[in-house]
């Protein structure tokens, strides 16, 4: 469906769609939450598809918070989701990692928040001290020029040393009002010093949707992929053969999605993810 126009989300298809998926995955800002105000409708929403015995899977590609830290952040909000149930790009980099034996006597460079160093940690990584064999780039507020060295120094010296980005976004909301710069700028000032491309195990890449199908036992064709990006989100739901469905509460807007310079189609779009729940009449 990637080349053919985006069909606005109607009482019939959305009846359609949720009778032909088993599993949704949820994109979280923009989707969710904006920064952190909850988006009207969503816990009624998510109600409604668990209680149709739909399978909930979040992905964030906001590394900044590490999976605890987000099991936190839903209920502080009063939505119940289980660790398990999330997959964010500071789990992903850790992940990637494991699934790839990396050396636990070699340590990590981290340009990136406490979610990264947390999940490393999890999963029994070290940060920093000894020789170095990987760097991981997320969002760092406090990213600075003394940072961009030490990781410019490891990639460049070290043999071998991994470059993994946690994802590219340009663009996020740190907070409901305003999108700020995302990992997407602090990872391309890595790649302008190393003159290499990173490894992203976020969304759009294949490793956090294979990675994530291991967990669960549902057929990517009886999945949604529900997001507010299409170079991220859209993206990985259409590589993987899920069904893609856009919402326009977060980075994208109506025009982006018209803009026939976009090549990058959902198949169903919608203001917001509650109109599922209007639309069936729920
Ligand atoms: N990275 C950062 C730092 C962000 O603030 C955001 C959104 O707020 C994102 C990435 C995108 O997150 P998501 O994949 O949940 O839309
Ligand atoms: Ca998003």
């Amino acid at each position: 469906a990637a080349a053919s126009a985006a069909e606005l989300l109607c009482c019939a298809n959305a009846r359609a769609l949720l009778d032909s998926v088993d599993a949704f995955l949820f994109d979280c800002d923009g989707v969710i939450w904006k920064g952190d105000k909850l988006i009207d409708g969503v816990p009624q929403t998510l109600d409604m598809l668990r209680s149709k015995g739909k399978k909930l899977v979040f992905v964030t590609n906001n590394s900044t918070k590490s999976r605890i830290q987000y099991a936190n952040k839903f209920q502080s909000l009063g939505l119940s989701v289980n660790q398990d149930e999330i997959f964010s790009s500071s789990f992903a980099a850790a992940m990637y990692l494991k699934v790839n034996q990396f050396p636990p006597h070699k340590k990590v460079y981290v340009i990136g928040g406490e979610g990264i160093v947390q999940e490393l940690q999890l999963a029994g990584f070290t940060a920093l001290g000894g020789p170095v064999g990987a760097v991981v780039v997320g969002l760092d507020p406090d990213i600075n020029y003394y940072k961009l060295q030490y990781a410019t120094l490891c990639i460049r010296e070290n043999p071998g040393c991994l470059f993994i980005a946690t994802n590219r976004d340009s663009v996020g909301h740190m907070t409901d009002l305003q999108e700020w710069p995302g990992a997407g700028c602090m990872v391309a000032a890595v790649c302008g010093s190393t003159e290499q491309e990173p490894i992203v195990v976020g969304k759009p890449s294949t490793f956090m949707m294979d990675f994530l199908l291991q967990k669960f036992n549902v057929s990517t064709s009886r999945m949604c992929m529900v997001g507010d990006r299409l170079d991220t989100d859209i993206l990985f739901g259409q590589n993987a053969g899920c069904k893609t469905l856009l919402v326009l509460s977060g980075v994208t807007t109506q025009s982006t999605l018209d803009d026939p310079s976009n090549s990058i189609k959902p198949d169903y779009y919608t203001n917001k993810v509650s109109d599922i729940l209007s639309l069936l009449g729920e």
